[in-house]
């Protein structure tokens, strides 16, 4: 069979468009799939194509730096410097192959993240629904949707249920659109077309089933796909101040270099060619080239780390704002507790009952409270409630290890298993009673309601939902077989004592209705529905959720509880969580009556939001943010999409959320875990530290380098280091130890500080201090040293190799400094915690005592091999700056106490 082609898939009859992709309402089979899905390919749209490999490397030397070098290169040409305009050469080019492996190594460290978030889809294969990988969707597989999905291929919808759609990114209409069957005009534009779905809209309502027509680039996704492919970037707003920064900075010391050129050549009277050599080796010296790879390179392994603990981060700037988040919102379902329910009590008019076992375990017992194990056959009204729980509930039971397994929502699941404790034989009770209709479960309205038929003619409406939505459309009671008028008061106080336990409360209802019902509407529910009783389950906090709110909490981050489960439910929780201010929890209602300036004032004091629905989550970042915490908020349902958006850090459940909630958030948690999230912080701040230190380590080497340059033109010496033996300091030290403090863990104490302040410049105050000392310490032992060896007669090459090595190992000793801010680096962890930084001062001892003794470096570099004496002197010079850094930090901690 030929991929059918057609541009009018819109404007088909239905019969015609199922048989032009060979398929029917029962969906596909397996063998089908597979054989469509070897023929067509994957449903996927090609990788915006990468820039070449030789375009990457050419980049590289768009570069001031680069530029300067290549002038001296071709000046020491002109002037007969053979050795040095090699040696420029072969530095600018091992740079840039450098910087070519680095990039690419982030670049793809960032695509492997992206891959993690596979996209599913629910498809009907040899006659069931089945979830399966987008990437698989073959043409004529019949899909279903709902909302928060994303459309994963073009669909030609055969059934809908209010569905209604958001297609801006592929019409610009930014409003929903309604979707139904039925063929319409064929001249009509993509966004006409009522009974297409295109790949890449948002359900935003409603439910639809249909066929997939196109598959990947067929779409007409992929078709305009060319506007939407980006090849990602490594920037973040830091990294494009980081570079702005870098650019003046380079500015600003081409300008001192033209002023020490002129300084050189008036007042010292130098010669031209060797002041211009200064001036290069100044330029060298002074300018941090290595700074923005590091930097990159230290995001690219934070947003890794984050990853192996189940954060993906999907907007890159997130990483930098997590360090800064000073309040955290929460649901509590699945993300502060486990989502594991477990039916514990069941209340109705005249019994209240307790249920056994744990877990879906179908073992257990339902007893009164006296203990006696109740039997089905003797009690109908509780057959009747618990029929209620099996209908209205879209479980699957699946065979398990251990009989059954329930597979779906897992309170759902739980009110299945509690069936099968009763005896109720569930089965039987699904074949009898087919479905005809469904309201699904929306936050909104907190409750689910399904229509459904027996054998014999007979219709019923079962109910669920949360107690409150359901007494207000509850007149009557059910009273063992009898009915009698609605008890509210007693509901309200049964409902409270659950609550109060941390129970989560679903109450259900049922009436029975005429056969002419055929379909299910909201005002259905308006009349005739008996309240039947209450069912508590427990959901325990997890307990790695415990540990991370008190870290959160010792971290000066505040969290905030926002649920849509009962006020009572959520400050149980709450305590068990060891949140603060339970007591004082809000509920929706309550939320609603506030004026803006009113929550402003309430929303720092009260940490628990309880009845919420989606558009308070949005009402309360705002009033977050207006009084100036930095938020992350977690979302699943399609409507927090604009939270998550509005929020400084959107995170998305990976598990329970929708499309649509990813696709508006800037990070996802796999495993919708609240731990997750306090780790998350952890490395983005992490993340910030290792970029501080990278700049506190980079910066004052650059600085000694520049000074001792200037100080020799100033007082009219020779250079310590030549213009050549800089480019090999920066080269060797750039991809040995700066490295290594991308790969810096956190620091112990990084969740016991508070939240860094948003507006927090990069180089404070604090940063400045310490490189203007560590640059004066490095340069008074290279220059020193230099000075003293030409004043013992040294000759010039030797005192050289000696201010070089001096400097190296100044930069080694001080790299451990540089592992923390101000907690002391002299303790075992201090020097041995960090492997890469063993590996890197290992790998640059080497490659000193090659520049030191091997011929071809000596000729290359002009270096004399050294003896122990200069070792030895060296050694004593530079472990000078750990023990003044080390006293530096001593002096600061005990005056700023931290
Ligand atoms: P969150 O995850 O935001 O902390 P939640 O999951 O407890 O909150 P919702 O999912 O909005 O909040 O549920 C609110 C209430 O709606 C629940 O307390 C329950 O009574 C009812 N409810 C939840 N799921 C269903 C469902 N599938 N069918 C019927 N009622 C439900």
């Amino acid at each position: 069979m030929a991929v059918p082609e057609s541009d009018y898939w819109h404007a088909l009859p239905e019969s015609e468009v199922l048989s032009k992709v060979e398929s029917s309402e029962l969906g596909l089979s397996e063998s089908q799939a597979s054989e469509r899905l070897q023929r067509d390919g994957y449903n996927r749209l090609n990788p915006a194509s990468k820039r070449p490999w030789l375009l990457r490397f050419a980049q590289q030397f768009h570069n001031l730096l680069i530029y300067v070098l290549l002038v001296a290169a071709i000046v020491t040409s002109i002037v007969g410097h053979w050795v040095d305009t090699s040696v420029i050469i072969a530095v600018v080019v091992i740079n840039a192959l450098i910087g070519v492996v680095q990039e690419g190594k982030a670049e793809k460290a960032l695509e492997a993240i992206r891959d993690m978030l596979s996209h599913q889809a629910m498809a009907k294969r040899d006659g069931s629904f089945n979830s399966i990988n987008a990437d698989e969707l073959v043409l004529g597989d019949w899909v279903r949707l709902q909302p928060g999905d994303k459309v994963p291929a073009d669909i030609r919808l055969f059934r809908t249920h209010n569905l209604q759609c958001d297609e801006a990114l592929l019409t610009g209409e930014s409003l929903p659109v309604d979707k139904h069957p039925g063929f319409v005009a064929r001249e009509l534009s993509l966004g006409d077309r009522t009974c297409m779905l295109y790949s890449g809209a948002l359900i935003t309502r409603g439910q639809g089933e249909g066929v997939v027509v196109a598959t990947g680039e067929a779409t007409e996704l992929g078709r305009i796909s060319a506007l939407l492919k980006s090849v990602s970037t490594l920037i973040t707003p830091l990294l494009r101040q980081l570079e702005q920064f870098a650019r003046w900075l380079t500015v600003g010391i081409l300008a001192l270099a033209l002023v020490m050129f002129v300084f050189g050549w008036v007042v010292r009277e130098y010669g031209i060619l060797d002041l211009f050599l200064a001036a290069v080796g100044l330029a060298v010296a002074a300018i941090p080239e290595g700074l923005p790879a590091i930097m990159t390179i230290t995001l690219a392994i934070g947003v890794q780390h984050m990853a192996r603990r189940e954060a993906i981060i999907r907007r890159l700037p997130a990483v930098e704002t997590l360090g800064s988040v000073t309040v955290i919102c929460s649901d509590k379902t699945g993300t502060l507790t486990r989502n594991e329910m477990t039916a514990r009590a069941l209340v109705t008019r005249q019994h209240l009952i307790e249920i056994t076992g744990s877990g879906y375990d179908l073992h257990g017992v339902v007893q009164s409270a006296a203990g006696i194990e109740l039997e089905l056959e003797s009690e109908p009204w509780l057959g009747k409630l618990l029929r209620v729980g099996v209908l209205c509930n879209d479980t699957v039971m699946l065979p398990g290890a251990e009989g059954k397994a329930p597979q779906g929502d897992p309170m759902e699941a739980a009110l299945m298993v509690l069936a099968y404790k009763s005896g109720l034989d569930v089965g039987l009770e699904l074949q009898e009673w087919q479905r005809l209709d469904l309201i699904p479960f929306e936050s909104q309205h907190r409750l689910m309601a399904t229509l459904e038929h027996n054998h014999s003619g007979q219709r019923q409406i079962s109910v669920k939902g949360a107690p409150e939505s359901l007494l207000d459309l509850c007149t009557r009671q059910a009273i063992g077989e009898q009915t009698e008028p609605l008890n509210r008061e007693y509901w309200e106080e049964q409902l409270e004592l659950l609550a109060c336990q941390g129970m989560r409360v679903l109450a259900v209802a049922h009436s029975e209705v005429s056969e002419l019902v055929t379909s299910l509407h909201h005002e259905d529910l308006q009349q005739g529905l008996v309240f039947l009783g209450l069912i508590g389950f427990i959901d325990p906090p997890r307990s790695e959720a415990i540990h991370a709110v008190r870290l959160c909490q010792q971290a000066g981050i505040s969290v905030k509880m926002i649920t849509g489960d009962h006020l009572e439910t959520a400050k149980a929780i709450g305590r068990m969580l060891g949140m603060s201010h339970c007591e004082a929890a809000l509920s929706g209602s309550e939320l609603e009556a506030l004026s803006p300036e009113e929550l402003q004032l309430k929303v720092q004091q009260v940490d628990i939001f309880a009845r919420t629905s989606p558009e308070h989550k949005l009402r309360l970042v705002e009033a977050l943010q207006a009084k100036g915490e930095v938020v992350a908020m977690t979302g699943d349902g399609v409507n927090d999409a604009p939270a998550l958006k509005r929020a400084d850090v959107g995170i998305a459940m990976g598990i329970k959320g929708t499309e649509v909630t990813k696709e508006a958030a800037e990070m996802v948690l796999t495993d919708d875990n609240f731990a997750s999230i306090e780790h998350a912080i952890e490395q983005g701040r992490t993340v910030y530290d290792n970029l501080k230190k990278a700049i506190l380590f980079i910066l004052p080497t650059n600085g000694a380098q520049a000074l001792s340059i200037m100080a020799a033109v100033v007082l009219g010496r020779q250079l310590p280091i030549t213009p050549v033996q800089i480019l090999w300091v920066n080269m060797v030290t750039a991809v040995t130890l700066a490295l290594a403090l991308a790969f810096e863990p956190s620091e112990s104490k990084i969740m016991e500080r508070p939240p860094r302040p948003a507006q927090e410049p990069l180089l404070s105050g604090f940063l400045l201090w310490r490189i203007l000392l560590v640059s004066i310490i490095l340069v008074s032992g290279t220059f020193g040293l230099f000075v003293w060896y030409r004043i013992e007669g040294a000759e010039i090459e030797l005192a050289r190799t000696v201010a070089v090595n001096t400097l190296v190992t100044f930069e080694i000793f001080y790299l451990f400094n540089a592992r923390y801010f101000l907690q002391c680096s002299l303790s075992y962890q201090g020097f041995f915690e960090n492997r890469y930084a063993l590996l890197a001062c290992g790998l640059l001892i080497l490659l000193q005592l090659l520049f030191t003794y091997s011929l071809p470096m000596q000729q290359m570099f002009d270096t004399r091999p050294l003896d122990w004496v200069d070792w030895g002197r060296i050694l004593i010079i530079t472990s000078s700056v750990l023990w003044l850094v080390e006293l530096e930090k001593a002096l600061l901690r005990h005056f700023f106490k931290n």
